[in-house]
């Protein structure tokens, strides 16, 4: 059977391929509508009771063959839409998600109900998550850094606990969770992940550094602090923005020291490899010793902040060069390196 789906797909062409994916969505969509419908339906009847199920749980897992998760999620859907039917064409003409419709179930009332329906049409999962978080904002957690189980603690895949020691201190051992964001109000979000012992340490030794502008500790702000020191260093983008940024009228940008990004820049555009030509065309194949060249001499008002004016020069060119622009007592005294 499952052969034969495969055979089916394999046959068609692209522009076909597409044409029923598009349309299988379609139907999935219409399906899932009208199966919230009828299991609202069932939900309210005393129907599942008298076939032997204990709930409506009970019935999706056991005999639909839902998973948990999906159970519980078409169960709170099918009662919702049957408070607001408006729900029903929503999710049949792809509007909305059963996914979304679960999320914002608990908050619809009576008098929000078309006005959040309306907002929600057509946004993704965590677009609805940020509109719950903007309708109903909650609290920032507070910070939190505790010990996670060690992984001897984790229950086995088939189930069986090691045993425990009397001296732990996990009163319930349990797999780390993913990394999560959630979003506790339109503009906070909570950050959840577990690390090793060693950022921990981190941690506490940044907060103890960062004390005196800090004295809180509160993680949001050690974690923007170098999050954004590390950007001004290392993002590109950042670099640039620093590099068009208005100079400061006190000359401390018009220094003859080039900053790092430039040096990095240069040196990855020169291949790190001097790049005086001679007249014939031959470069200079030096690679040690390499020097930062002003193209026009800083002296001169050539610029320490533009990568155009600065080139990789070995000592010897540079010297070279110098002396054909300054003159060759300016230069002689110049140190020879070793
Ligand atoms: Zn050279």
């Amino acid at each position: 059977m499952t052969e034969h789906f495969w055979q089916s797909c394999k046959g068609l062409e692209d522009k076909q391929l597409l044409f029923e994916l598009k349309e299988l969505a379609r139907q999935q969509q219409r399906c899932s509508a009208l199966f919230i419908a009828c299991l609202g339906e069932a939900d309210a009847r005393d129907l599942l009771q008298k076939e032997g199920f204990s709930t409506t749980f009970d019935y999706c897992t056991r005999e639909l063959k839902l998973s948990e998760r999906d159970a519980f999620r078409n169960i709170r859907v099918a009662r919702i839409a049957r408070k607001y039917q408006q729900i029903y064409s929503l999710i049949a003409d792809g509007s909305l998600t059963l996914c979304s419709v679960d999320i914002l179930a608990s908050h619809l009332k009576p008098d929000n109900v078309d006005r959040i329906l309306d907002r929600a049409q057509g946004k993704s999962v965590r677009d609805v998550e940020r509109l719950v978080a903007e309708l109903s904002p909650k609290p920032d957690r507070p910070d939190l850094m505790r010990r996670e189980a060690p992984a001897s603690m984790i229950p086995s895949a088939n189930g069986a606990s090691p045993p425990r020691s009397s001296s732990e201190s996990f009163p319930s051992a349990k797999p780390p969770r993913p990394d999560r964001l959630i979003f506790s109000a339109p503009t906070r979000v909570h950050f959840s992940f577990a690390a090793d012992e060693e950022l921990r340490n981190c941690v506490l030794r940044l907060k103890e550094l960062l004390w005196h502008k800090f004295p809180a500790g509160r993680l949001e702000d050690i974690f923007l602090e170098i999050a954004k020191q590390y950007l001004n260093a290392h993002d590109p983008q950042a670099q640039l923005d620093n590099h068009n940024a208005p100079r400061r009228s006190n000359g401390s940008f018009h220094s003859r020291n080039v900053p790092k990004w430039i040096r990095k820049r240069v040196w990855r555009r020169d291949g790190g490899q001097c790049t005086f030509v001679s007249q014939e065309g031959r470069r200079c194949s030096e690679r040690k010793g390499l020097q930062l060249d002003h193209v026009i001499p800083w002296a001169n008002g050539g610029p320490s902040n533009d990568p155009e004016n600065i080139r990789l020069l070995c000592w010897s060119h540079n010297q070279y060069i110098s002396r054909a622009v300054f003159g060759f007592s300016a230069v002689s005294k110049a140190k020879i390196p070793p």
